[in-house]
């Protein structure tokens, strides 16, 4: 098998992928396999997109691992063992590395080569795609797999520059070896990423102080070894996995839900259910949970209050138990993150928690960072502050579609997409994994979207079309996933969360950026649509 990539630069090819992550791999696949001349292009030195980017110590799947990977190939099914209930970064790094040789990808993907403009040339029917090096691909078709959460996003503090010491963000973690051992770090931040590399940051440094603005309603990931066993257990049950996860629960997850409410439970069996699903792996407590939890503001602060208490029983000093409880939202109105030890690390001494909302991080120096209230001196920062979510990537590519129009122009208030799979304006441009699609288990709505994607280009390119989606069939898809959507439950305004667009929106109300509805019926509406003749979509003969 030869591992070196064609030569493409000043060529045409048949399509372009940006985004060797989850979806463009799966991307690639769908298209090279029927028959389309298509190429990654990606800025990582390899592949995987977000699990080569966030390597930082502790970072692992919150999704069982043997619902998270694809289920296209029967094969690969049978041939990939997962050794963790929920992997680690490294071994889902090597699963990507895996798929890639085993369906001979590789010689399409190109590495170290970031894209920095790509743009609609009407006269020819063809994108022009511009890397950084300076080098120009033609490409019948573009199709951007960037991802949702790849954007990095920093505290609006100036000066970090000012900083003597060392400091990283979990989601451009270095590959070479960092260590913690006897030093002093802060780590600013307490989402998933944050709650997952406080307890391992705390095992080496000399101390860890922790910058929180909202606390999160964290559960316990209850990991566990997959063992040879349990492994062939997995893959004698795939059919039946994948019918759950690809076609039952919204979410892709494996865990059912209940219908009902937690409400017409009698007190204590409230807390024996709760206490149940709380020691069960993964996100139980959300997803194994009463249908109402996450709708209904009352059976919602029954979960609130029995993780209140979880977190009071597990943090020694009561100060900082309460601090660690949120009070701006309830729990699922946000992704909850899934931990292991974390509230258990705050009752080391070494480790201290800040409240940003007591006092926020105001200015950097050469040792260290001050708040409103005082310095603190560190030989190390990690910011686990998450990104600038689901459309961030997309601004930091100068797309352009017809008459010259910017993509982010156009989402300048919200996302406008149809089916989170094309825009207008942007004719034979298709987006996999983007806004207004996904939320849950991403993979498997990645998964739906490349085979959808995969099956239109080919028959565009058989047919030497032109697909556009029309303004008004994206206008509906956009203020269907805004209805679907509905107010998040005891999300208290103003409150930050990366699902939702919250500054500088038409209303002043924020705009939610993935659809809620769910994979099962988002897929049947989908194939309805190309079913029907791309019901939605403009089709035009290319200038060929
Ligand atoms: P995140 O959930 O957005 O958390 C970012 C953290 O930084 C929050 O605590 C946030 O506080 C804080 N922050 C952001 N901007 C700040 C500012 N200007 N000043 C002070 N604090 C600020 O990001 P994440 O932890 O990287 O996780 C994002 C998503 O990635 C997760 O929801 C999950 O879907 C995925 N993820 C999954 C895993 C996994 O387990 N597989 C691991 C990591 C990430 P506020 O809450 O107040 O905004």
């Amino acid at each position: 098998m030869t591992t070196k990539s064609p030569a493409i630069e000043g060529q045409k090819v048949g399509a372009i992928v940006i985004g060797a992550g989850i979806a463009g791999v799966k991307q690639l696949y769908e298209l090279r396999s029927r028959g389309i001349d298509a190429h990654i292009l990606d800025a990582a030195g390899g592949v995987g997109g977000t699990w080569y980017w966030n390597r930082y110590p502790g970072c692992r799947f919150d999704v069982e691992s043997y619902t998270y990977g694809y289920f296209f190939s029967r094969e690969l099914l049978e041939e990939w063992t997962w050794t963790e209930e929920f992997a680690t970064q490294k071994e889902i790094e090597r699963y990507v590395n895996f798929v890639v040789d085993k369906f001979e990808l590789r010689p399409f993907i190109h590495l170290n080569t970031r894209v920095d403009a790509a743009t609609w040339d009407e006269g020819s029917s063809l994108w022009r795609i511009n890397t950084a090096s300076g080098s120009e691909i033609h490409a019948e078709y573009f199709v951007t797999a960037l991802g949702i959460l790849s954007a990095p996003r920093y505290p609006d503090v100036e000066g970090l520059e000012k900083f003597d010491g060392e400091h990283y963000h979990t989601g451009l973690w270095p590959h070479e070896e960092v260590s913690f051992k006897d030093k002093h770090v802060a780590v600013v931040g307490t989402g998933s990423s944050g709650v997952q590399i406080v307890p391992i940051v705390a095992e080496d440094a000399a101390s860890v102080t922790v910058f929180q603005r909202s606390p999160n309603w964290c559960t316990p990931l209850n990991n566990k070894p997959i063992k040879t066993t349990r492994m062939n257990e997995i893959r004698s049950r795939y059919d039946e996995i994948s019918e759950t996860v690809n076609n039952t629960t919204a979410s892709g997850f494996i865990h059912l839900g209940r219908s009902g409410s937690i409400l017409d439970l009698p007190p204590e069996e409230r807390t024996e259910f709760l206490e149940g699903i709380y020691n069960e792996s993964g996100m139980t407590m959300l997803y194994r949970n009463y249908e109402d939890v996450t709708t209904d503001p009352e059976a919602n602060d029954v979960v609130n209050e029995f993780l209140a208490e979880k977190i009071r029983s597990r943090v020694n000093d009561p100060e900082t138990a309460e601090k660690l409880i949120p009070r701006n939202h309830g729990f699922g109105a946000k992704r909850p993150p899934q931990e292991t030890n974390y509230y258990e690390t705050f009752n080391k001494e070494s480790v201290s928690l800040v409240s940003m909302f007591d006092e926020p991080i105001v200015s950097y120096n050469a040792d260290g960072l001050s708040t409103t209230e005082k310095a603190y001196e560190f030989d190390m920062i990690i910011f686990a502050s998450g990104f600038d979510a689901v459309t961030g990537s997309y601004s930091k590519i100068d797309i352009r579609g017809l008459d010259g129009i910017k993509l982010m122009d156009v989402w300048e208030k919200g996302p406008l997409t149809y089916f989170g799979l094309a825009v207008p304006g942007f004719p034979n441009m298709l987006i996999a994994g983007g806004p207004q699609s996904t939320r849950g288990n991403i993979s498997r709505f990645v998964e739906a979207q490349t085979e959808w994607i995969g099956e239109c280009l080919e028959t565009a390119y058989e047919n030497g079309w032109v697909i556009e989606a029309t303004q008004q069939a994206a206008e509906e898809w956009s203020a269907h996933v805004a209805g679907q959507a509905g107010e998040p439950v005891n999300l208290g305004e103003g409150v930050h969360s990366w699902f939702l667009q919250q500054e500088n929106t038409e209303d002043g109300k924020p705009v939610f950026l993935v659809g809620t509805e769910g994979l099962p019926v988002y897929r049947k509406t989908i194939a309805q649509a190309a079913a029907n003749q791309y019901r939605g979509f403009a089709i035009t003969a290319a200038v060929r």
